[in-house]
Formats: C-alpha cells, sequence, structure tokens
C-alpha cells in the first residue's frame, strides 16, 4: 500500500527543522557537505563545522586548493575522518572536470570519488529537486513501518530499498524531493528507533505497523556500535594530536594517548594506510601534506 504522500509533504513544511543547508540559496555544494558530514554524525555536531566549512570553502575549488592535512584538521570531531578525504578528492574532480558546479544528475555524481548511492541521490534531491529514491537508515525503518507493517528494518539491500521508496515517489521532481527530505525527517524526529512518537505521527491512521497491532521487530539482531575502547577511538585520539600540533610530532608523543601498544600501532599502522596520516623521513609523524 501507499502512503499519504501530500499529508507528509504538508507536515514537513510545518515542522521540518529549518537547518542552513535546507535554506534556498544553499548551493549544491553547500548541500553535498552536509550530505558526508551527515552521515555518520548528528545534526548538532555537524552545523557548527558546516557553517565554518562554508565560510572557509564556500565553492569545491576552495576545498580542492587546500591540502589534505588541513582539511583533516577542519573535519575536527566529526569522526569517521575518511570523509574528508573523500570530500576532498571530490571537490577536486567537481572544479577540474565540472566547472566548479556539482552535478546534478545521479549517474555523473555516482562517478565523483567517494560519492555513494545515498549521497548521489540526496544531492540531486535536495540541492536540485530532482526525483530520486533517497534511502537512509531512518526511511528505511519508516518503510518498513509505515509501509510493511514490520518493527523495524530487516538487512539492507540497495536494491529492494530504493525500489520500495521509488514507488511511493510522486511522479513529479518537485513533491517527490520534498516527499524524499519528509520521510528522512520523520525518521529522525518522530518514527525513530526505539521509541516511536506515533500519537505525534502524521500518517498514524495509515501505518501498516499500526494496524497489524504493532508486532515486535523479529529479523536478525543489528550490530550493536560501541565506541569506548574500540579502534576508532584510539584512531581518533592519535588524530588528535596531529590536528592540535604545529607540525611533524614523534611517536613517543602518540604513545601518551593509548595503554595498550597492540592497539595503538594497529590504529596508527591504518591511519597511515588511509592516507589521514604520513610519516616522514626522519620518522615523525604529520596530518597529510604537512611536512
Ligand atoms: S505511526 Fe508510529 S510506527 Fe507508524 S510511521 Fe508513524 S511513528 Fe512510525
Amino acid at each position: 500500500m501507499g502512503l499519504d504522500t501530500d499529508v507528509l509533504i504538508d507536515w514537513f513544511a510545518e515542522v521540518g527543522r529549518d537547518l542552513p543547508w535546507r535554506e534556498p540559496d544553499c548551493s549544491a555544494w553547500g548541500v553535498l557537505v552536509s550530505e558526508i558530514m551527515l552521515q555518520q554524525t548528528p545534526v548538532s555536531r555537524v552545523q557548527p563545522i558546516w557553517l565554518e566549512w562554508m565560510a572557509r570553502w564556500p565553492v569545491p575549488s576552495a576545498l580542492a586548493a587546500e591540502t589534505t592535512g588541513e582539511v583533516v584538521r577542519a573535519w575536527g570531531k566529526l569522526g569517521y575522518p575518511r570523509r574528508a578525504l573523500r570530500l576532498h578528492a571530490a571537490a577536486t574532480v567537481i572544479a577540474q572536470e565540472h566547472g566548479d558546479v556539482v552535478p546534478s544528475d545521479v549517474d555523473t555524481l555516482l562517478a565523483l570519488p567517494g560519492i555513494g548511492a545515498y549521497t548521489a541521490r540526496a544531492v540531486a534531491a535536495f540541492a536540485y529537486g530532482k526525483r530520486a529514491p533517497v534511502v537512509d537508515t531512518n526511511v528505511r525503518r519508516v518503510v518498513a513501518r509505515a509501509v510493511h507493517g514490520a518493527g523495524d528494518a530487516g538487512p539492507a539491500s540497495n536494491t529492494r530499498d530504493m525500489a520500495d521508496v521509488e514507488a511511493l515517489l510522486p511522479a513529479e521532481d518537485a513533491p517527490a524531493a520534498k516527499l524524499s527530505a519528509a520521510l528522512m525527517e520523520l525518521g529522525a524526529l518522530i518514527c525513530t528507533a526505539r521509541s516511536p512518537k506515533c500519537a505525534d505521527c502524521p500518517i498514524y491512521a495509515e501505518c501498516a505497523w499500526q494496524r497489524n497491532g504493532r508486532p515486535e521487530y523479529a529479523g536478525p539482531a543489528k550490530p550493536v556500535q560501541k565506541f569506548a575502547g574500540t579502534d576508532r577511538q584510539v584512531r581518533g585520539l592519535l588524530l588528535d594530536v596531529l590536528r592540535g600540533a604545529e607540525g611533524p610530532v614523534e611517536k613517543a608523543r602518540l604513545d601518551l594517548v593509548w595503554h595498550e601498544s597492540g592497539q595503538r600501532d594497529r590504529c596508527l599502522d591504518s591511519l597511515l594506510v588511509d592516507g589521514l596520516l604520513e610519516q616522514t623521513r626522519d620518522g615523525l609523524f604529520a596530518l597529510p601534506g604537512e611536512h
């Protein structure tokens, strides 16, 4: 069954959050940067960094002209810093091959380095108002509940998930793009993972999960994302040292951030492999391009 898309679009117009990358005068570049930042980081942490980036690098060529080390530094504490390198790589191609303008069609976006199925469609929809199925975790959960009557989304499948969402989109570009934004916002604000606020939901009456008697999620368990003690935490601590340093540092300084030497060295190696750190000829460590 479908959903009442008009109700969702009206709801979004009324209660959707005012975010700087949703302003009508925000450039497609601003939308692209926001989408990469928002993939694994909450809005509240993204917003101040996004504003800094837009003031500093208002067009792709400005970011492309920067060293990757400075870009990693400016990424700050957003986490998953390989995203900073991906943005820098995409900005370089946009500046060199697309006249400094973010492409508008999905296939050209997909051909940019580091731009995946989600980001390409999100930029086409939110920057250019196009009809494109934008599927993130929130949208998958909304569709699983409201359309399929399940307690939560099962394992992701790009093709099936996109076909599911595509089937809901109105035929015209503008309302389809608005519905994409509305579905994401509903999943972020109302149809949340642990405790959906169904009493406030604009599609409560037609929600298949409600009509099914709110069955428990019966699919495979989802991996729990922990942070403390993980390599991700240790990598973050190591990068923090370099972000705060004026230049290359000795390994002894990095050794101070984590007690367990095996894990620490493994993380240091992985940062070097990812290109987030570099080693100088005399054995010091630096952000890329900063030595
Ligand atoms: S009624 Fe509840 S479960 Fe259904 S879509 Fe709305 S918030 Fe989600």
